[in-house]
């Protein structure tokens, strides 16, 4: 018989060995709370197919927050859904539009909470894309029995350019209305720079921005069903490729080189390896967002939920991530003031 050499166990086998070697720890200093807001009053309505996560009128939404606040959760993530869209999203950047609105209020009520704000066209835009689309006719060759036959049919085009210029007007309005961070999410060439640029020349130097990185998930749909109703394929002409690591490198990369304080990756659970590379790479604190389609999941997991959730929040931290947001924010934080351990 050969017994081992190395012996790993032992620093396993006594309890407070094992905590103080403990190389990861979660904290609901951590944690950021994604909020969806809506327009009325006394409105909670489930968001998409995902039972647990629900839209707020602004009355409902500030006591969702003192909860927050209480838990010691130190930053929301603000998305807005507004009850009407146009061709133009002008209610993303309304002086009066359900975001800027919500988030005087919120600060007004809670000044010391981290109020970070997204900065997207999707639900305030026709069509529900993150970018301004617009139709242009393309030829369509078809062999007709008399030989070739053009004809003319329409395409949808995302504009990266035009929509540049109502993100930097976006991003403005929040800053404007007191937002303390912006995540630009469109997914659009150049919108961090964009935005920066914008905020800098309107005395908003001091403001962070967090832009997403963004691949297209099947784990975001259970959400995006509800916000985004007409969303077809085009979104694949922005958002990433699950299959492509390489390519979401080079996309933190041109995030960084265009002034992102903190990255956010999104969704997160499938895309672990991006976080570590990304944490690998890039010396910038990470984010990862846990989308709804994860939060839906681990929901269906029985008795085991609770472990699963933080061993998945564990594994988010192990891989090199520092903020976590999760739409589990809330429960987490009241396991961990317990301190819930694995
Ligand atoms: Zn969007």
């Amino acid at each position: 018989m050969v017994y081992p050499q190395t012996r790993l166990r032992r620093l396993r086998m006594d309890p407070r060995l094992r905590e103080m070697v403990r190389e990861n720890d979660l904290n609901p200093r951590s944690l950021v709370c994604p909020l969806f807001v809506t327009e009325g009053k006394n409105k909670k309505e489930q968001v998409g197919s995902v039972p647990g996560i629900f839209m707020y009128s602004i009355d409902l939404l500030l006591k969702e927050i003192k909860e927050i606040v209480d838990l010691k959760i130190p930053a929301v993530l603000l998305f807005g859904v507004p009850e009407r869209r146009d061709e133009r999203a002008t209610g993303a950047y309304s002086k009066t539009g359900i975001v800027q609105t919500a988030v005087k209020a919120i600060k007004d009520k809670y000044p010391n909470l981290l109020l970070i704000t997204d900065v997207c066209l999707c639900a305030y835009l026709t069509g529900g894309h993150c970018g301004i689309v617009k139709t242009r006719t393309v030829p369509v060759v078809e062999e007709a029995a008399n030989g070739e036959d053009t004809r003319q049919e329409p395409e949808a085009v995302i504009y990266n350019d035009a929509t540049l210029e109502l993100l930097a007007k976006i991003a403005l309005s929040h800053a404007e209305a007191g937002a303390d961070m912006l995540s630009p999410s469109s997914m659009m060439d150049g919108q961090t720079s964009v935005i920066r640029a914008a905020l800098d020349t309107n005395n908003f130097k001091h403001l962070p921005l967090m832009p997403a990185v963004v691949f297209s998930s099947a784990f975001s749909v259970p959400v995006n069903a509800s916000c985004q109703p007409d969303r077809s394929v085009e979104a694949l002409s922005y958002q990433l490729n699950p299959a492509n690591s390489a390519e979401a490198l080079r996309e933190i990369e041109q995030d960084v080189q265009e002034g992102a304080d903190i990255v956010m990756i999104k969704p997160a659970l499938a895309y672990q390896d991006i976080i570590a590379a990304a944490r690998k790479n890039f010396n910038v604190p990470i984010a990862a967002f846990s989308v709804s389609g994860e939060y839906a999941m681990v929901k269906s997991a029985g008795s085991e939920e609770k472990k699963i959730i933080l061993e998945i929040l564990t594994g988010l931290k192990r891989s090199g991530a520092e903020l976590l947001i999760t739409h589990h924010a809330r429960e987490a934080a009241r396991w961990l003031s317990g301190q819930f351990l694995l």
